[in-house]
């Protein structure tokens, strides 16, 4: 038995279904759930810890629906710096094939200590190449040493360029084992009971780089044992071009015919989806995870997010790979969402005065992707709000920063208008793993040269 009581916070953000704001709030957190939340009054006098937030502003932990930790080793590649998606992929693939287990656990531990740093909770992370003998256990092990709750999805990729897909055939498995490992996973690590540290997910890379044959197998593997099926869709024009020519379907089309529309189902990216797609997403259930930095990296484009959430479909947050977004910092991808949003609504006829305007989306707006939208997409009822009986995952800022000054009128909105700044407090089941902006599940400075060596050795091409 342990409990945590936070109190005196400056504000605290339920994003419960009343979206309450709670002046002078605070929590009491048993055994990694909360148990009280309110004023002072309603809060028990004493708990094992006690954090007085004075000052603070205390939030749901931002969840990540969508990254692949292991670019962390090849941000920034020079032939990768000025490419759309598929150029981008060609010239990163042969530097991905020289992984080794060792660069999958660091790597691990970069993109969390960096998530955790900009107060994320819980992160979906997409693996998918697995060269050298390396197995999504070695980022599974390394997520556990940090402490931050991780939705692992086994990726795959099974056609390679010589029968028409894009990866070199060095980088693509066989179907067989595919699935074969995909199970055993499932069974070693699967946790359905509620504050689950670890759920595994079984994500085929995309329409491009699987075959039909892999996503509907994988599809009926993962609802054999209630696990949620994940993929990249809908990204880019090239993509919509492949399935065009290879199936003569639009992307969504295909993955309708696959048995791949579902409320178990979540889709990355989604910005070339019309209007009747979105519908069918929101009639389905389908969730999507968007990632509005690596679709302007990538020059993809912009998705129709306030369509999305208008039609009811289920949206996240991801900050995707950072070989396309280069960052891994959940509060600047909420600024993100909200100003590419922005300019949606710009090309989309907001700018005119007059007439029927198009929707803006708000600070609150993308804070609600980030956390309750993000819950919902990878399918966890106990998490994305602060309320009684749900995981006591939450961030604190300190409000008297030199970014907020001028801005706190609304200390909610200037977390998302003001520049993005790290967490003081980031808290798990009632675990501090971040305190006073310092990570303390991990040296941060001994990873980052550990890291920058592994980073030297891929790119430069020894093994
Ligand atoms: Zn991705």
């Amino acid at each position: 038995m342990s409990t945590l009581l936070i109190r005196n916070a400056e504000i605290l953000v339920t994003m419960d279904d009343y979206r309450r704001e709670i002046p002078g709030g605070g929590l009491f957190i048993r055994d990694g759930f909360i148990e009280y939340i309110g004023t002072a009054e309603n809060l028990p006098s004493n708990a094992d810890e006690i954090l007085d937030l004075t000052g603070y502003i205390v939030l749901p932990g931002l969840i990540n629906t969508h990254h692949h930790f292991y670019q962390t080793l090849t941000r920034v590649v020079p032939t990768a710096q000025n490419a759309n998606l598929f150029n981008w992929l060609k010239a990163l693939y042969p530097i991905w094939g020289r992984m080794t287990p060792g660069d999958i656990y660091i790597s691990t531990q970069t993109a969390l200590a960096e998530l955790a740093l900009s107060g994320c909770t819980t992160a979906s992370d997409h693996l998918y190449i697995f060269p050298n003998g390396t197995r999504l256990d070695d980022e599974i092990q390394a997520a556990s040493e940090i402490g931050v709750r991780l939705h692992a999805s086994r990726g795959s990729m099974s056609l390679g360029e010589s029968k028409g897909g894009l990866p070199p055939d060095h980088v693509v498995e066989d179907e067989s084992f595919i699935l074969k490992d995909s199970q055993r996973l499932i069974e070693q690590y699967h946790d359905t009971k509620p504050g689950a540290m670890i759920q595994i997910v079984l994500a085929p890379c995309s329409p491009f780089s699987v075959t039909s044959n892999l996503m509907h197998s994988s599809a009926v593997l993962a609802r054999e044992y209630g696990v949620h099926l994940h993929t990249h869709l809908a990204e880019t024009q090239d993509e919509e071009l492949f399935c065009e020519v290879e199936f003569g379907l639009r992307p969504v089309a295909l993955m309708d015919k696959l048995d791949w529309l579902g409320s178990d189902v979540w889709f990355a990216h989604s910005v070339y989806v019309n209007k009747g797609e979105i519908e069918h997403y929101a009639k389905t259930g389908c969730g999507v995870a968007h990632c509005p930095t690596s679709n302007m990296r990538l020059a993809s484009g912009i998705a129709p997010t306030m369509e999305m959430m208008q039609a009811g479909v289920k949206v996240g947050l991801g900050v995707d790979g950072s070989a396309s977004n280069d960052g891994s910092s959940l509060l600047e991808e909420t600024r993100q969402a909200m100003l590419a949003a922005r300019v949606r609504a710009g090309l989309m006829g907001a700018s005119k005065s007059g007439g029927e305007s198009f929707p803006i989306m708000t600070a609150r707006q993308a804070l609600e992707i980030a956390t309750r939208g993000g819950a919902a997409v990878l399918g966890r009822h106990d998490l994305g709000s602060l309320e009684t009986g749900k995981c006591g995952d939450i961030f604190a800022i300190k409000l008297n920063k030199l970014e907020y000054a001028g801005g706190l009128h609304d200390p909610v909105s200037a977390l998302v208008f003001c520049a993005p700044v790290k967490a003081d407090y980031t808290i798990v089941g009632g675990k501090i793993i971040v305190k006073d902006g310092e990570l303390q599940t991990l040296d941060v400075h001994r990873l980052v040269e550990r890291h920058n060596q592994a980073s030297r050795r891929l790119v430069n091409g020894s093994n």
